[in-house]
């Protein structure tokens, strides 16, 4: 049985905008207001493990250590099984850059890579979430979300973050960059994992 989460407000323990605001539509159905990391200008710890619940573990757990709250936190990426998984838990080093993030690159890097060695279409992928909620005592509760789906070229739609433009959920024929943000919000690896997050430890 997982430990319940009686505050009203959650410290989710990221720094990405666009997760950020996936995570507040998300819990608004439950009451839930979700405070980030950078409006509590916490630092962000490197994420040294190879898994990701190691790395949303470090995020939880210093969040936690930093504020003396509760604190959630999500590590997620895509595989593409082409590629033997990559690039996982390194999704978001792909577009790292010295001025920041540029997903575009790390779009087509994956097209790069999958053209390389003349990958099968479809192209199977599927987007995972790990989320961690922490407490000051050490205790931790973890849940898994996955969406599985194939990516494509060229990149198609505005809407999402990160590597949205390029991953068609299995069931549909647009990319999630394409859907309205609520669809995506039905359907997504951070849904599912919240949805069992919610169950197990606000129900
Ligand atoms: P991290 O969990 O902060 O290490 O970064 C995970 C990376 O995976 C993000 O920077 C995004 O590029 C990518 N990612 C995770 N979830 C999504 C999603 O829902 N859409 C698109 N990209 C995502």
């Amino acid at each position: 049985m997982s430990r319940r989460f009686t505050g009203d407000r959650l410290l989710v323990a990221t720094h990405n905008a666009g997760k950020l605001e996936e995570m507040r539509a998300l819990f608004a159905p439950y009451g839930v207001s979700v405070v980030g990391a950078a409006e509590m200008g916490l630092a962000e710890p490197a994420e040294t493990e190879s898994t990701f619940i190691g790395n949303a573990r470090i995020k939880a757990h210093a969040a936690v250590k930093a504020t003396g709250l509760p604190a959630l936190a999500d590590d997620s990426g895509i595989e593409i099984d082409a590629l033997g998984g990559a690039p996982g838990v390194y999704t978001a080093d792909w577009a790292e850059t010295p001025n920041g993030r540029d997903f575009v690159m790390a779009m087509e890097r994956t097209h790069r890579e999958l053209e390389a060695i003349n990958a099968p279409h479809p192209r199977h992928a599927r987007f995972c979430c790990t989320l961690v909620l922490a407490w000051p005592d050490g205790h931790d509760e973890v849940f898994p979300g996955v969406m599985p789906g194939r990516v494509v070229w060229p990149m198609r739609g505005t809407n999402g973050h990160g590597y949205d433009p390029i991953f068609i959920p299995a069931g549909h024929d647009i990319t999630f960059a394409e859907m309205e943000t609520a669809q995506k919000n039905r359907i997504s690896h951070r849904a599912d994992a919240v949805a069992k997050l919610v169950k197990g430890c606000f129900g």
